[in-house]
């Protein structure tokens, strides 16, 4: 544990001395995030372009602006988020002050994947910074770029008695996962999110799981038919008829994640009708689309992650439903149809973390719609006011004077069969009031 010990230990004295609490001091770090991606911006887009190649276009979009947005509505907002929340009283509780009071957990630890190396460590290290928490960030070491740069620029721009980054791949982060937290929260696969449930078990932790599903296209044949002109179509339009040589495709993240997507398609018993083209020293796959997949097959096992998609076939749409619900619950449901009965019934009849119409992943660029997996594609959500709410603790606080003792002391004995029928209509939630 070691030097990981004493970060967390400097960290957990700073958070025990208070200083994260003020609003100014939340408001001040989040204005100081901000400039550290904005001033940095040029070197974030190469780290993600070493990384992943991935395209300035798509680096800005889905990294750089999500977490300009994320900043800024949490600037805007967080204070209104901080103020006590009143709640409902009964007459008994009627002079007293019922609130909810927003508090910060402690020291959490952030626990980032690869594919959106800065977006996923940063969105919710906002919302730990405006809830008022002192944070650890450990990027992933597979991103090796990203993981640097994050490393070299955090200590720069925010308070290093409040946050740190710790480096490292999956023994570095078993130790680091040794200490204490207040709250984890781990973006990544179904596997090592076990071992850091174990590890949060030791010190009862409580944990946000962000996690992924297996990803595949249902339709019926009909649909199929008319699917694969068009997908031939549109990724010769979007990436032309050489895509490797496009600047405009990302690469496979790592060497091993390269073989392992090989060996799944090796391993498919599906056909493979666009695509499939690779090379090893590029860490290049083409977009690939597989069909005759079935329901066991081997891209239907476990999750993809990479450039393949596997279309299956269903005979009616309550037989996608079924499908979909006979197996774990996704991360997020897209439908899409000119038909909106088909997408009432598809949202009304199936769960998924999040959900979208007539079109793929929109739905988590807005702040105000929480973003999170259900059931094993995750456990709790954030992004905006959801995100503050998950690193907050809701304490339940009554404020209360002696001048209804009187009725309040109708509770102590000797019991009377007549002072306990006037504590049940002073305490019924019936007559509960609001706040006056
Ligand atoms: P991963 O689980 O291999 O690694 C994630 C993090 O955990 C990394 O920081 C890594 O260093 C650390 N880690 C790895 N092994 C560990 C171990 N044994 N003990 C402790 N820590 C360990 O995931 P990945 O390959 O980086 O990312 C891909 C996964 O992330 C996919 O499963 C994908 O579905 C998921 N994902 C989910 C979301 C979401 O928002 N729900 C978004 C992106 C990615």
């Amino acid at each position: 544990m070691g030097t990981q010990s004493q970060v967390v230990d400097r960290l957990r004295s700073a958070f025990r001395s208070g200083v994260t609490i003020p609003e100014q001091f939340r408001q001040t770090q989040l204005t100081k995030l901000m400039s550290m991606i904005k001033d940095n911006e040029e070197q974030i887009l190469d780290a993600l372009h070493k990384d992943l190649a991935k395209p300035k276009f798509e680096a800005i979009i889905s990294e750089v602006d999500i977490v300009i947005n994320e900043l800024h509505y949490a600037i805007t907002n967080f204070t209104s988020w901080m103020q006590p929340e009143y709640v409902g009283k009964n007459l008994a509780t009627k002079l007293d002050d019922c609130f909810v009071r927003r508090e910060p957990l402690g020291v959490v630890l952030i626990i980032g994947p690869w594919n959106y190396p800065l977006q996923l460590l940063v969105s919710p290290l906002v919302a730990a910074i405006a809830a008022g928490n002192c944070a650890v960030i450990k990027p992933s070491e597979v991103s090796a770029a990203t993981d640097s740069l994050i490393a070299e620029l955090i200590p720069k721009y925010l308070s290093q008695d409040c946050f740190a980054v710790v480096r490292g791949g999956p023994e570095e982060t078993k130790v680091l996962l040794q200490n204490r937290f207040d709250h984890i929260f781990y973006t990544g696969s179904q596997t090592v999110a076990r071992s850091i449930l174990q590890a949060a078990s030791v010190h009862l932790t409580p944990v946000t799981l962000e996690l992924g599903a297996p990803d595949f296209v249902l339709c019926s044949q009909s649909t199929r038919d008319a699917l694969l002109p068009a997908l031939r179509e549109t990724l010769e339009e979007f990436y032309s008829k050489a895509p490797q040589k496009c600047p405009d495709l990302s690469r496979i993240v790592s060497p091993r994640h390269w073989t392992r997507l090989m060996e799944l398609l090796g391993r498919s018993n599906g056909k493979v009708v666009l695509g499939g083209e690779s090379n090893q020293e590029d860490k290049y796959i083409a977009p690939t689309v597989v069909v005759d997949v079935a329901e066991d097959d081997a891209l239907m096992e476990e999750e993809i992650f990479g450039p393949i998609l596997p279309i299956l076939t269903v005979e009616s749409l309550e037989e996608g439903i079924s499908f979909i619900n006979r197996r774990e619950k996704p991360l997020a449901l897209y439908v899409f149809s000119e038909d909106s009965s088909v997408i009432k019934t598809v949202l009304e009849k199936s769960s998924s973390g999040g959900f979208c119409s007539n079109d793929g992943i929109v739905h988590m660029s807005l702040p105000t719609l929480p973003f999170g997996g259900v059931g094993a594609s995750g456990w709790g959500s954030y992004h905006g006011r959801w995100g503050f709410e998950t690193f907050s603790h809701r304490r339940g606080c009554m404020l209360r004077g002696w001048a209804l003792e009187r009725i309040n002391s109708l509770r102590y004995p000797p019991y009377t069969e007549e002072n306990l029928n006037w504590l049940r209509w002073t305490t019924s939630a019936k007559r509960s009031c609001t706040l006056m």
